[in-house]
């Protein structure tokens, strides 16, 4: 297929994207992909030979690199190898993958946990596993994409609620009829807003309807909770959620994805969800790396404490220079900026001033709320963030939105 000369309905669609990158590639406003070549704690890369500070990453608790983990995953790869050749039911169990899930179990304060090889998958595969046809899934409107893809694999219906508008939640549960399944999933934190779910109000309106409660906790472990725990630590209500779902690649420095819940679920999940049946276990490194990284944790508390000061600091330094930053509460920082191309003038200005942070625009937010999505991580030094701050601040004056 000559995909440049082809009037096919794929050459065009390929031609448009190849077209729209190139576009912004010309107008300096590509700031994606770029190779990272050096990761000094997360908190400081190299990138084409200079260092950054880095607001773009997920490494909350600054554990990429922690020598305890990296140790692991290397002992992991004397005993074992780099992979497991095979899916977890027939020969690549190993005695690593069991350990991590009892981890996740005893982290999560649940009584089971099991592991998929990717966040993006886990979510597919177990809303897909538990809810069909006939049944209701219910999701908030900001959820991630993982979780829309799941839902529309499903072929339950599919209902999209106001973004954590508990009001617009029960009016949709109320029209369902009272003998269907119905399963509730939303964010913990929000990937693109950075604010919490209600989740006391989720709760009681999934017991008034016998709902069951889906959480993603990509966003919230390591990062809510006094121990780091997530979301039922942070409002104190343990046991409330019945599939717990996160991610090892975030704040756990690997990758990969989990769901702790009752024993029952998690083993009706092991036999019948595709992605654990078809698909290869997790490789020894990245199951040992994930296994210690909980531990860490909770040995080191002192990293769940700096990375509330940071957050603290970022967010309300950022709002006393004058930005938006919407309904943050956690260490996903949004910064207002509108038009498109305001907040690619402003990345442009902080990536020239050293800091590594990202645009988002439309069609992942909606026109006019264009934004720079920053984190803030443990390894951030207070200095570090005043500057980061300072440099937003600039550029902000210079395109006129403080
Ligand atoms: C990142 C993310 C995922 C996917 O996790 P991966 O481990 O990167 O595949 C799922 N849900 C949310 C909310 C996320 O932010």
């Amino acid at each position: 297929m000559d995909i440049k000369a082809s009037n096919d309905a794929v050459a065009r669609r390929i031609a448009a994207m190849v077209e729209r990158i190139a576009g912004m590639q010309s107008r300096d406003e590509y700031y994606y992909n770029l190779p990272v070549t050096e990761l000094h704690g997360g908190s400081k890369v190299v990138v084409n030979g200079r260092e950054m500070g880095m607001y773009a990453s997920y490494s909350y608790l600054g554990l990429v690199g922690h020598p305890r983990i990296n140790k692991a995953a290397q002992d992991a790869i004397t005993k074992y190898g780099t992979g497991t050749h095979g899916v977890r039911t027939l020969a690549g169990t190993l005695d690593l993958h069991r350990e991590l899930e009892e981890t996740i179990a005893d982290f999560k304060k649940a009584e089971a946990a099991v592991t998929y090889t990717s966040g993006y998958v886990t979510n597919l595969t177990v809303v897909s596993t538990l809810v069909g046809r006939g049944d209701y899934v219910f999701s908030d409107k900001l959820n991630h994409a993982s979780i829309v893809d799941g839902c529309l694999m499903s072929g339950a219906k599919f209902r999209r609620f106001k973004h954590n508008d508990m009001d617009s939640l029960e009016r949709m549960l109320a029209e369902a009829p009272s003998d269907a399944s119905k399963l509730v999933v939303a964010d913990a934190v929000f990937s693109m807003d950075g604010d919490i779910i209600d989740l006391p109000r989720m709760v009681e309106l999934c017991r008034k309807y016998d709902a069951w409660l889906m959480m993603d906790e990509a966003h919230s472990v390591g990062v809510l909770g006094k121990t780091g725990r997530g979301i039922e630590e942070h409002f104190g209500l343990w046991g409330a959620v019945d599939i717990k779902m996160g991610t090892l690649s975030k704040t756990i420095p690997s990758v990969g994805g989990y769901v702790a819940g009752k024993k029952d679920l998690i083993t009706f999940l092991r036999h019948a969800s595709r992605a654990y049946i078809f698909s290869a276990a997790l490789p020894p490194a990245q199951a040992a790396a994930a296994n210690e990284a909980f531990k860490v944790i909770l040995d080191e508390p002192w990293r769940i404490e700096k990375l509330n000061a940071n957050t603290q600091q970022f967010i309300n330094g950022l709002k006393e220079r004058g930005f938006d930053t919407m309904l943050t509460e956690t260490a996903i920082v949004p910064v207002l900026c509108g038009a498109d191309e305001t907040a690619y003038a402003v990345t442009r200005y902080a990536h020239e001033k050293g800091l590594f942070v990202l645009p988002v625009v439309s069609p992942a937010v909606p026109v006019g709320m264009a934004r720079l999505r920053a984190t803030v991580l443990a390894s951030h030094e207070p200095e570090d963030i005043e500057y980061a701050m300072d440099v937003i601040a600039e550029a902000g004056k210079q395109v006129g939105i403080i």
